[in-house]
């Protein structure tokens, strides 16, 4: 992270339309593409532009850091195909319409620690509900009790996983709403920060 001006408004629009998108040309009206607004619960970030030099999570300006975090965006619909095309082509379909968008995310020290600790909560139950079930098979050739426990076992996993992404990972990372060309939704950023950037694109 660059030296932070304590002394500067981070929420102000960009002073100087930044060197890489001259996309407006001078004399004219800058273009929504170079503001970070606010729509609804989400902030509405260009993807070539910086956040504002605040912690996303918790709205603190000082001692901050960034983390690199790739957005994920996949239209909820594609869920639904998992019953008329099974999982297989659902997962082809999901990653052809798939939006990413990697981008720096302020956070202060604490947060970014929890957003790293939540990481590893998720991928340890990722893991759990992908070795049970293969266990379970190994097991059940050796004792049918024990295939069952294990089976059991899974649909644990399948529940903590659901549990872990909503009560644990959600409060302490953000996510995509939606992401375009231009733009990505993010969710979750602290109320403060929110709060404080305007509704809308204004010109
Ligand atoms: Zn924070």
């Amino acid at each position: 992270m660059n030296p932070v001006d304590p002394n500067a408004n981070p929420y102000a629009a960009p002073q100087t339309a930044p060197a890489y998108v001259p996309a407006h040309g001078y004399g004219h009206a800058p273009s929504p593409a170079f503001y970070t607004y606010r729509e609804g619960d989400a902030v509405v970030h260009p993807r070539r532009a910086w956040l504002p030099a605040v912690c996303m999570k918790c709205a603190r300006v000082d001692g901050l850091v960034t983390r690199d975090h790739k957005f994920q965006y996949t239209p909820p619909w594609t869920y639904g195909l998992f019953f008329a095309l099974g999982p297989v082509a659902v997962l082809i379909v999901m990653a052809l319409l798939r939006n990413n968008a990697r981008m720096p995310i302020p956070l202060c020290a604490p947060c970014d620690a929890r957003w790293r600790k939540t990481t590893i909560v998720l991928w340890s139950t990722v893991g759990l509900m992908v070795a049970l079930p293969l266990l379970a098979i190994f097991a059940a050739a050796v004792s049918e009790v024990a295939g069952q426990v294990l089976l059991a076992l899974s649909g644990v996993a399948l529940v903590a996983l659901l549990v872990v992404s909503l009560v644990v990972v959600r409060p302490a990372q953000l996510r995509a709403k939606k992401i375009d060309h231009a733009h990505v939704w993010i969710l979750g950023v602290h109320q403060d920060v929110l709060e404080r950037l305007p509704s809308q694109f204004v010109g």
